[in-house]
């Protein structure tokens, strides 16, 4: 380490969500942090057009106590920060009808099934019928046979939210320098001591790194952590599409269907976004703005759904926006027992924007405290080569004869 070389406590790589609220978090707890983006603040999925979801409905379970704590901060940072952070409650709808192959009790029995479970674990869930879902959403179409609402599901400006809390963490003191790529994590007697910029110069990590470069990040690790401890990602863009509204309709909820690939919102000005989990092909380098099916899956799902959206002029489509998947769809994130300052987190698997407010809290308690949060648990690693620890039931008391 040379002499001169500048240091501090916590350094953050990544000026996405995840690294912008985090530099918050810790900034505010009078922690000395730096965060180091090799773009501009919201340059990788973070940013872009449009909203995200900020959607626990449908979530895998696993996620689902951390998705409720981080619905809870978007409103509180939403009430909190001048301007606010984009977000908005408007309620999550997913509508679902009988496809061929399934029968109704089917359906109904997952869906009643889910919305239990998700409403013990924080996320209040209801089944509608179809009248009481064409109440609510009028331009439903009148073939789906039910919906599920989760009035605390809602919808986030992703580029306007991680710029907000970029801003608010240096406010508080924390040092953000863009156009800084990380090309090395230095490790010296068991701890990362420095980072290597792609100029060239190094600086110290005095207490903590955290690498939330997203997909980024499987580079950077790979030096440091061996075979099965590293289990295969890989990166897909989901594909948004825009389209007008002609006619000035309303779309009041964050829409979604059971059985198609769709997600459906309208923005603050009226356009009318699509996606929903129909992605393009990731090329490393390549600036993609959609394919033909891609775009003809997601226009057909949308119309069938919301059928005045046949009348729309098509507007944009844009899937330039990389995110990194894990084998079963939930994060990777973890502290190497053998490196014990470096703690990362990415693979969020096209979902990453809504949960990421509870899961940089959690960051924030783990570095504080020393004491991995339990909720973090479920996302480490071993789960891919190492069997699940079983959690023994609550006994049950006697019944009384
Ligand atoms: C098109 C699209 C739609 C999505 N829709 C939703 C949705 O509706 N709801 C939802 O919850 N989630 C959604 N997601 C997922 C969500 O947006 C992401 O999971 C989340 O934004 C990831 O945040 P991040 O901070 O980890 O990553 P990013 O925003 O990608 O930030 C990582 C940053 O690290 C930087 N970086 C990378 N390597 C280095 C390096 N070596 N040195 C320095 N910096 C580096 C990058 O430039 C980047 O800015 C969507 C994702 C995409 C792509």
């Amino acid at each position: 380490m040379s002499q001169h070389m500048q240091s501090f406590e916590t350094v953050i790589v990544g000026g996405g969500i995840y690294g912008a609220s985090l530099a918050y978090e810790l900034s505010s707890l009078g922690r000395q942090v730096l965060l180091l983006e090799a773009g501009e603040i919201a340059s990788g999925a973070s940013g872009g057009p449009g909203e995200r979801g900020v959607r626990a409905n449908n979530r895998d379970i696993r996620e689902l106590p951390v998705v409720s704590l981080s619905i809870d901060r978007w409103q509180e940072f939403q009430d909190a920060f001048e301007g606010g952070v984009g977000y908005r409650r408007v309620g999550g709808l997913q509508v679902f009808d009988q496809p061929y192959g399934l029968r109704e009790h089917e359906i109904r029995g997952r869906l009643e099934a889910r919305a239990a479970i998700q409403t013990a674990l924080g996320t209040p869930t209801r089944i509608l019928t179809r009248d009481e879902v064409v109440e609510i959403e009028p331009e439903m179409t009148r073939s789906i046979i039910g919906g599920v609402y989760c009035p605390n599901d809602g919808v986030g400006d992703h580029t306007f939210a991680t710029r907000q809390f970029a801003k608010a963490a240096e406010a508080k003191g924390a040092t953000i320098r863009t156009g800084a790529r990380v090309v090395k994590l230095n490790a010296a007697n068991g701890r990362i001591r420095s980072i290597s910029l792609a100029d060239g110069e190094e600086i110290g990590v005095g207490e903590k790194i955290f690498l939330l470069a997203n997909a980024g990040a499987p580079a950077l690790l790979a030096e440091h952590i061996a075979g099965e401890l590293l289990p295969p990602t890989w990166n897909l863009m989901p594909q948004m599409m825009y389209v007008t509204n002609p006619e000035n309709r309303t779309i009041k909820h964050l829409l979604s269907h059971a059985h198609r690939r769709l997600a459906i919102k309208q923005l603050p000005d009226g356009t009318i976004m699509l996606s929903g989990g129909v992605s393009v092909t990731h090329k490393e380098g390549r600036v993609d703005t959609g394919s033909l099916s891609s775009t003809a899956i997601n226009l057909t799902d949308s119309i069938m759904t919301l059928p005045f959206l046949d009348r729309s002029q098509f507007m944009q489509v844009d899937a330039t926006r990389v995110d990194t998947n894990a084998l079963d769809d939930i994060p990777i994130i973890d502290n190497p027992a053998h490196l014990p300052n470096l703690f990362y987190g990415y693979a969020w698997s096209g979902h990453g924007f809504a949960i990421s407010l509870g899961f940089t809290k959690l960051f924030a308690d783990w570095s504080q405290t020393g004491e991995k949060p339990e909720l973090l648990e479920p996302f480490s690693p071993a789960r891919f080569h190492l069997p699940a620890p079983v959690k023994a039931a609550p006994r049950r008391m006697a019944m009384s004869a």
